[in-house]
């Protein structure tokens, strides 16, 4: 099935008479005819649901979309994009270990590996786009376990040039994994380019509908996870499990099982099954909506290309653009819904422009059907001052727009009347 129908039809086929719309199970709990059953399944060694912690059919169904969508061979969601950005590197890096990572992602992702996971022991490595092979080659060492980056920054709006990175990772034998949320499968699929893990913060455009926080992790199936016995929690023995060893009793599903049945077990970073039913509502439109976000970016970049009360515009679809030639590669289909722009008259102008809107919102959210804007230095950014906003790459008069969905023309209108509030 092409993308556009694994949307509306991937991952649940209603049997007969059974309902048409994946149902809701809102169960906590499975029943077995036997003790011998279920201990099968705390043996892994029968599949099936034991509690909802660890899986559930309405969130299993969803996952196989996901995972359809990908490409890959199995997915896992969780309760928050951050939940699996976490998980997606602790299922295979722990204290004392370290990962290469691509300075552009999402601020709240620098918190999390530079922060949090660095008080677990785990070291992040930063490194930028523009380092030649031989530099990005003296981050790695023996006990580097990955190498991390993002499809479409969030919100410096790089695109990451997945088949550098994966071909550098895999010459160090690690696998290269991919925060995909900006593009989201219907505009790159990373593992058609040589990644081998996706994460989403599905709570974006996957949503799309600003209802439901959540994130998945998708597993191509294509690493080696035997090589060198580089990764011994995979090749051998799991003693929490009755001796199972994932890469040869689950092959090619070897990584996204033991995040199941490892760290969904015992960190519970767990999708409800109403949440997993919400997610879904949005994915049967995900390849009509981000066609329509990217065709209006565009429409609105150009306009504001042209605009003279427009310093700067940063959109990948630009041809005026830094990152043109790369999302001409991996995004020719359109490069997603948001564009940031510089407003003349700095911070104080930016401020007034945002407060004149009056279709777009003030909200801290980006790929919502509604279009949205944020104007970091006076919010998240805000403690800081103009020239460690600049060292932070956040310009005091940078405007994020989220371009939604609705006509392009009442977009333009509402931001040429805020304009001239100027
Ligand atoms: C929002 C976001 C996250 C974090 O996801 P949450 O669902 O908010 O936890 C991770 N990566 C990117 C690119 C994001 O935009």
């Amino acid at each position: 099935m092409k993308p556009e129908t694994i949307c509306l039809q991937g991952g649940y086929t209603p049997e007969n008479g059974a309902p048409r719309v994946l149902p809701i199970y809102q169960s906590t709990t499975y029943k077995y005819d036997s003790s011998e059953h279920l201990g099968k399944l705390f043996d892994l060694t029968a599949p099936g649901h034991m509690y909802t912690r660890i899986s559930n059919p309405t969130v299993e169904m969803v996952e196989n979309k996901i995972a359809a969508l990908e490409g890959g061979v199995g997915a896992m969601l969780c309760s928050a994009g951050q939940a699996a950005s976490f998980a997606a590197i602790f299922n295979i890096c722990q204290a004392g270990q370290n990962f290469v990572c691509s300075s552009t992602i999402y601020g709240g992702t620098v918190n999390l590996f530079a922060v949090t996971m660095k008080r677990m022991g785990i070291e992040a490595r930063f490194v930028t786009p523009d380092m030649t092979d031989e530099e990005l080659d003296s981050y790695f060492d023996e006990n580097t376990r990955l190498v991390f980056g993002e499809t479409i920054a969030n919100p410096a709006l790089n695109v990451f040039d997945i088949e550098r990175f994966a071909e550098i990772a895999h010459k160090h034998n690690v696998p290269l994994i991919v925060d995909n949320t900006f593009a989201t499968p219907i505009l790159c699929r990373p593992f058609d380019f040589g990644a081998d893990i996706v994460v989403h913060s599905t709570t974006k455009y996957m949503d799309g509908h600003a209802t439901v926080v959540g994130g998945v992790i998708v597993d191509s199936g294509k690493f080696d996870w035997n090589k060198d016995g580089k990764y011994p929690e995979l090749s051998t023995v799991d003693e929490s499990y009755h001796g199972v060893v994932y890469t040869r009793d689950f092959g090619a599903a070897a990584y996204i099982t033991k995040c199941r049945v490892q760290l969904m077990r015992d960190l519970g970073l767990t999708c409800q099954p109403m949440a997993a039913f919400l997610l879904n509502e949005g994915l049967d439109t995900l390849a009509l909506r981000i066609e329509r976000h990217s065709q209006n970016a565009l429409t609105v970049a150009k306009y504001l290309e042209a605009n003279d009360k427009i310093t700067w515009v940063n959109y990948p679809g630009l041809e005026s653009n830094s990152e043109y030639e790369r999302a001409m590669k991996y995004l020719p289909k359109g490069q997603s819904g948001v564009i940031s722009c510089g407003i003349k008259g700095g911070r104080e102008a930016a401020m007034k422009f945002m407060d004149s809107l009056k279709l777009a919102s003030i909200v801290v959210h980006v790929a919502d059907a509604r279009t949205c804007v944020l104007h970091p230095a006076s919010t998240t950014h805000r403690q800081l001052t103009d020239r460690q906003l600049e060292e932070a790459g956040v310009k005091a008069d940078l405007i994020r727009l989220s371009v939604g969905i609705e006509n392009v023309e009442d977009i333009i209108a509402d931001i040429e009347q805020a304009l001239a509030q100027i």
